[in-house]
């Protein structure tokens, strides 16, 4: 489904990305770990067109996508939910969860807007409950369910997950990743970024490990989980 090949991606002088390649197949589970600053969050933004890699090649359905804005890829079907949430706080829940339709909110499909509606607020019952209150008054967890639940509204291919887990309780994270599981089951193809290996490691089908913007370690998940860099390095 998705294929990246040789990507650099740099930020003037810095090379946050050296030479990475990764794929990702309709129906799993693929995560990319790593510590701060090792890269990942700008691989994610280099498919989205956020930031134009330097060099190499990001095919998505047999289609390359290097070049596109974040528009024209969202609209091909790949969806990001970003680091920090980034709900619109002035915005209620239900507004929220409208402005995620927006691949496909001009053709006007009413009854898959309600349909969609539907599928969300059973989701996730306490959007719901908050649906009218502004985003701003949701809790953490709360924000990263909407955040998700949004990113849902436009019918991913391909979801990209940046840190879900990023700031919450425990509890929170185990329950928001039970959630990424069901989606899964469900059918939608995952890449997800985490500090949360262990986790991650749990619930991917592959796994990749990013160090200082180069892959070092590649495979299936449960593998790359019993490989003793892994366990020293990121599982404690
Ligand atoms: P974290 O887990 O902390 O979010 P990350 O693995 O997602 O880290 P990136 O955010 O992709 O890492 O950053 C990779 C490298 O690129 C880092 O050295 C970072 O400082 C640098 N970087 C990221 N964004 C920019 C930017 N806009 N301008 C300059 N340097 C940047």
């Amino acid at each position: 489904m998705l294929k990246i090949k040789k990507v650099d991606i740099h930020y003037g002088n810095i090379v946050a990305v050296k030479n990475i390649s990764l794929e990702v197949k309709e129906g799993e589970i693929v995560a990319i770990i790593g510590s701060n600053g090792a890269g990942k969050s700008s691989i994610l933004r280099g498919i989205m067109g956020l930031n134009k890699p330097h060099s190499g090649s990001i095919f998505f359905q047999g289609k390359s996508i290097v070049g596109l804005p974040p528009h024209e890829v969202t609209k091909m079907g790949i969806i990001y939910v970003p680091e920090g949430r980034h709900i619109f706080t002035q915005h209620t829940v239900q507004d929220n969860l409208l402005l995620g339709t927006y691949r496909y909110y001009f053709k006007r499909e009413k009854k898959t807007f309600e349909k969609t509606f539907d599928q969300e607020y059973r989701r996730f019952p306490i959007l719901l409950a908050r649906k009218n209150q502004y985003g701003r008054v949701l809790s953490g967890g709360e924000q990263q369910m909407l955040a998700i639940s949004r990113g849902l509204m436009g019918k991913p291919k391909l979801l990209l997950l940046d840190e879900p887990s990023l700031g919450l309780a425990p509890v929170v994270v185990k329950d928001i990743m039970k959630h990424i599981t069901i989606l899964n089951n469900e059918g939608v193809t995952i890449l997800i970024v985490d500090q949360a290996a262990k986790l991650i490691l749990e619930m991917a089908h592959r796994a990749y490990v990013l160090e200082t913007g180069q892959i070092k370690i590649q495979g299936d998940a449960k593998e790359v989980a019993n490989d003793d860099r892994v366990r020293k390095a990121y599982l404690g």
